[in-house]
């Protein structure tokens, strides 16, 4: 029998507020341990939550962003459960009536585009954080997250393959640091994943039983957790067995899932409306301010630079997958209007430096206006390709405008007829035997010919003419 993947994914977005969701306790990472809390936070008796009305709008932005409805009125709930990091016993959260619905955004996969379906949006505190010691054998409580606001995005089962996961996941990344109401960053947790996973016969409607998997922290381990998931639970029904609702734990170590606890049902949390919090009301003005504030969206921006720049689907893809590469991009355009030209060098030359020394583009030491006048002095034939890597890793290096290090150094192309020539006849002279071999027919020598050319000018000349004029003496 052929099987399916049916996934759903829960996305936790931590919201770039000042402050935290109910208390105007700081929301910064990394400060010292229990030092950005107070009464409200810490939970204790007798405290009332105030509604931050940022997170009200950062939602409401991610809403729009992701064509959800959103609801004219809401409702805040309490989510009970016990842990030691959640001090009040209960998370304030929304379940019955959710801040938006009914959205969806749009994936591309390498050759296929799908829609996939955004079930709701909610608003809720995040808990604090257990640190543990393992040698010591004991965990202490850091409180400094608890209340920190998140949104999730519990999306539609609609998603089919670990890889349609990914880009999706990439997708909802890439609309929250558009919209600049998360910093998108998995690794610190401040965008977190769980994956909803079950397999039924192909063709079938009705939903296989789920697994819930968790600590899914990077992209990559999001697709394998999926792929060993899908397999395991393929073995285990092809064994007679049946798959039990759980959520399991993913161990990048082993590359395998395992089982944590019976996943929970709704009603083990036991939720109710929060007495302390009033319904949540947000008008149509509202709605229309955030929305006329929004920038333009990645997949839109994506679409313009094709059509406006002419760019392949693909480059449009990579250069839009920030903001700030699709800003410095366009800045590049408007010195040097050449754009696939510009798209060659950010991909190929760029990004390669940024990656490899995992710098953000915001941080690149070389400027937008001094990488197109890069690409200006190659195509003024000031300098050649070749002499280009080495100024561009200059530049790279020290910050300094391309030109001046051109002068600085001496690496403008030679282009003078005469004195290539010269330099051909001179080496031409110095190499009688491979000269001779060349004219019998070892045409490959042509090669060691222009590099030679190019030794003795210090790859300065420019290769065009330097073909050319060998070309040329070598019939003679
Ligand atoms: P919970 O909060 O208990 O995890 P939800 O019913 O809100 O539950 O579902 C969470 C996610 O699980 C959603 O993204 C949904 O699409 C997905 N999901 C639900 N049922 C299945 C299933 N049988 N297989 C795969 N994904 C599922
Ligand atoms: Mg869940
Ligand atoms: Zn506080």
């Amino acid at each position: 029998m052929q099987f399916e993947s049916v996934i759903g994914l829960e996305v936790h977005a931590q919201l770039k507020t000042k402050t935290k969701i109910f208390c105007n306790c700081s929301t910064l990472f990394g400060a010292s341990p229990n030092t950005h809390t107070c009464a409200v936070c810490l939970g204790l008796p007798g405290v009332l939550p105030v509604l931050n009305k940022k997170v009200v709008e950062f939602a409401m932005r991610m809403a729009i962003a992701t064509n959800c409805k959103i609801g004219r009125k809401s409702m805040w709930a309490r989510k009970n459960y016990f842990y030691p990091d959640l001090p009040k016993g209960y998370q304030i959260s929304q379940y019955e009536m959710p801040i938006a619905e009914f959205g969806h955004v749009d994936i591309e996969i390498d050759n296929y585009s799908k829609r996939i379906g955004i079930t709701r949006i909610h608003m809720e505190e995040d808990a604090g954080k257990l640190v543990h010691d393992q040698k010591r054998q004991i965990s202490f409580v850091d409180l400094n997250r608890a209340g920190v606001p998140l949104i999730e995005i519990v999306s539609e089962p609609d998603i089919r393959t670990p890889e349609e996961a990914g880009a999706y996941l990439r997708q909802l990344r890439s609309i929250v640091c558009y919209i600049g109401i998360c910093d998108g960053n998995l690794e610190e947790g401040s965008f977190r994943c769980d994956a909803n996973i079950s397999i039924r016969p192909t063709g079938d409607e009705k939903l296989g039983t789920r697994t819930e998997l968790k600590n899914l922290n990077s992209f990559r381990h999001v697709e394998k957790a999926l792929h060993y998931e899908i397999n395991r639970q393929k073995e285990v029904v092809a064994g007679g067995g049946r798959i039990i609702q759980q959520t399991r734990l993913w161990d990048p170590l082993k590359n395998r899932t395992l089982p944590m606890r019976s996943k929970e049902e709704a009603h083990d949390y036991r939720y109710f409306p929060d007495p302390d919090l009033l319904p949540l009301v947000i008008d149509e003005d509202w709605i229309a301010e955030v929305e006329s504030s929004l920038p333009e969206l990645p997949n839109k921006k994506k679409e313009r630079f094709i059509t406006q720049y002419k760019l392949p689907s693909y480059d449009a893809g990579v250069l839009t997958s920030s903001r700030e590469l699709a800003d410095y991009f366009e800045e590049c355009v408007q010195t040097f209007p050449n754009p696939k030209q510009v798209s060659n060098w950010i991909m190929g030359s760029l990004l390669g430096l940024l990656n490899a020394e995992n710098i953000s583009i915001e941080a690149s030491p070389i400027s937008a206006h001094h990488f197109a006048q890069l690409l200006e002095l190659i195509d003024k034939d000031i300098i050649s390709g070749k002499i280009a890597k080495t100024v561009f890793e200059e530049m790279a290096k020290s910050g300094k405008s391309p030109k001046q290090i051109v002068e600085e150094k001496g690496l403008i192309q030679l282009t003078d007829k005469c004195a290539i020539e010269k330099i051909v006849l001179n080496i031409l002279d110095q190499c009688p035997q491979e000269v001779e071999d060349y004219k019998n027919g070892k045409i490959k020598l042509f090669g060691f010919f222009v590099g030679q050319v190019m030794k003795k000018t210090k790859g300065k000349a420019n290769p065009q003419l330097v073909n050319e004029i060998l070309n040329k003496k070598l019939m003679a």
